[in-house]
């Protein structure tokens, strides 16, 4: 600590002395709030599970006692900014944030490149939401991979412990479906998920006002290609989500945990940046009381 405050001191003279700050600037708004069609699709169906590689990156937190320390450490609880519009799942700023965001999603999570694609997102300092499901957790490596990309800084969103389609099933069953999933979630990584993704995005009455007294935020979203046969590459799916004629303002993206959506992770990122787009912190979104 004390070498920081020398450092400071010596900012003037010292190149090298900065320090390195990932910032999310929350930038102005312009343009106009338009909204946009849901894209109603099937989602897809699941495939067994198996791990694939395991490394972390550990974050390095000086350790001290300083003033400095202390404005570091501000609390992590962020003022909500955005909320999502129901009515087609966009997100929609609250006051004067910025509008031109993109929120990502993970969806099917996770399966076989959950890890890796959490480890691509963080390197472009671009946070997303991982929409997990209770069959890909039935093992202690997939529940450590959870964990993994929890710590990495990634919020965790339920979708539902088998993936079944929630109009198909009893009121119990679908608490089953998603409490249930909610307590094994709790267990692995030491909190509650704070958003719902019904599987298909279908949705009952009762998984709606369940999901909300689990204090999850209900989200669907905007649109999403990936399971369709002629995106399933990584250049087709690089393309379709940036320079879709459904990408505005508050779009909510839909993706999976597949080989094509992993492969074009980095590109989907750069391109909506290189289009304008801040890459939503789900952590700005408000969720129910
Ligand atoms: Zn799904």
């Amino acid at each position: 600590m004390k070498k920081l405050i020398y450092c400071s001191a010596l900012l003037l003279f010292i190149a090298g002395c900065s320090q390195q700050q990932p910032s999310e600037t929350a930038g102005d708004n312009e343009g106009q709030g338009e909204v946009i069609n849901e894209a109603v699709a099937a989602e897809d169906t699941e495939s067994e599970n198996t791990q694939t590689e395991t490394d972390t990156s550990t974050e390095e937190e000086p350790a001290g006692n300083d003033e400095e320390d202390k404005e570091s450490l501000e609390e992590e609880v962020k003022e909500p900014l955005y909320t999502i519009n129901e009515a087609n799942w966009s997100v929609q700023p609250i006051g004067d944030a910025n509008e031109k965001v993109a929120l990502l999603t993970i969806d099917d999570a996770p399966d076989k490149h959950a890890l890796e694609m959490a480890e691509t997102l963080k390197s472009l300092d671009a946070p997303a939401i991982f929409f997990v499901n209770g069959h890909f957790l039935d093992t202690d490596e997939e529940k450590e991979i959870l964990k993994k990309i929890h710590e990495m800084g990634f919020p965790i969103g339920n979708h539902t412990a088998t993936h079944a389609s929630l109009p198909d099933l009893t009121e119990e069953e679908q608490r089953a479906e998603i409490v249930e999933l909610n307590e094994l979630i709790t267990s692995v990584i030491g909190e509650k998920p704070k958003f719902f993704r019904a599987p298909f995005g279908q949705n009952t009455d009762y998984s709606k006002s369940l999901a909300k007294s689990e204090g999850m935020t209900l989200m669907n979203w905007t649109y999403g290609y990936d399971w369709e046969a002629q995106y399933q590459n990584k250049e087709g799916i690089a393309d379709i989500m940036v320079n879709t004629e459904l990408l505005s303002n508050g779009a909510n993206l839909l993706m999976h945990d597949r080989t094509w959506t992993n492969e074009a992770m980095a590109d989907i990122v750069n391109g909506l940046r290189d289009k304008g787009f801040e890459i939503l912190d789900p952590e700005l979104i408000q969720t129910p009381q």
